[in-house]
């Protein structure tokens, strides 16, 4: 079986991840992705992070469409931060026969040999890259050739970008402006619904009486 993996914050999940799941689960024929939402990140600051149970179950909402992805709260479990090469070893014990993959987005890739035990992650897995940017200028392929001498197995997949990040639909609710069209339709009555990441009372007052 061919299971593949996709991390990340979510905070919250947006068009451009589950864009890059669908075309990768289609293109890779995989037998399932797990999408797992890590509770404290260890590769970026977090900001406005809401609890780990409303980004779990943005998660359900955006990719309950998608035959065969999982949302998986393993990383969930975890009090400490949450690695990445952690996660695999434990999916590894879980599903021994499987091949894993790692699905990410540029960003990541680019920063890969940064991570946490990552000779040990290219033994585990596969990765597996979407573009976020249009201007990368063959960098992708170019990291694809490194991290390969270093003994990773790379696939970049053909994909058009969508430049769309967590940070801009936090910012566009922040600024009172619609997130239609950026986030699946039933994550926006989520958010709209919790009142999720809009400028509280308080920071209002304090700005408005400066
Ligand atoms: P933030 O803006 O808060 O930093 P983000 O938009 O980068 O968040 P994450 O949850 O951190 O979202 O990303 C999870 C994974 O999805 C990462 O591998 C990231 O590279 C990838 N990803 C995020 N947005 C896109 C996108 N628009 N296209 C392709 N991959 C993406």
């Amino acid at each position: 079986m061919k299971t593949g993996i996709f991390g990340g914050t979510f905070n919250p999940v947006h068009c451009g991840h589950v864009r890059l799941a669908r075309h990768y689960m289609e293109g890779a024929r995989l037998d399932r992705l797990l999408v797992i939402p890590t509770r404290t990140p260890p590769h970026k600051k977090a900001v406005d992070l809401v609890s780990g149970a409303q980004r779990m179950e943005m998660c359900r909402l955006a990719f309950e469409q998608l035959p065969g992805c999982q949302v998986s709260g393993l990383e969930m479990e975890h009090p400490e931060k949450s690695y990445t090469v952690d996660t695999l070893e434990a999916l590894h014990m879980q599903y021994p026969e499987d091949s894993l993959c790692l699905l990410m987005g540029s960003d990541m890739f680019l920063t890969m040999t940064h991570w946490k035990d990552w000779q040990r992650i290219f033994q585990l897995a596969s990765l597996c890259v979407g573009a976020r940017e249009t201007d990368l200028d063959g960098r992708l392929e170019a990291e694809k050739i490194r991290l390969e001498q270093l003994g990773a197995s790379c696939e970049v997949i053909p994909l058009e970008p969508m430049a769309l990040s967590s940070t801009e639909i936090r910012r566009r609710i922040e600024a009172g402006q619609s997130v239609s069209g950026f986030v699946p339709e039933k994550v926006e009555a989520y958010i709209l619904k919790y009142g999720l990441y809009q400028k509280k009372s308080s920071d209002l007052t304090a700005k408005g009486s400066r």
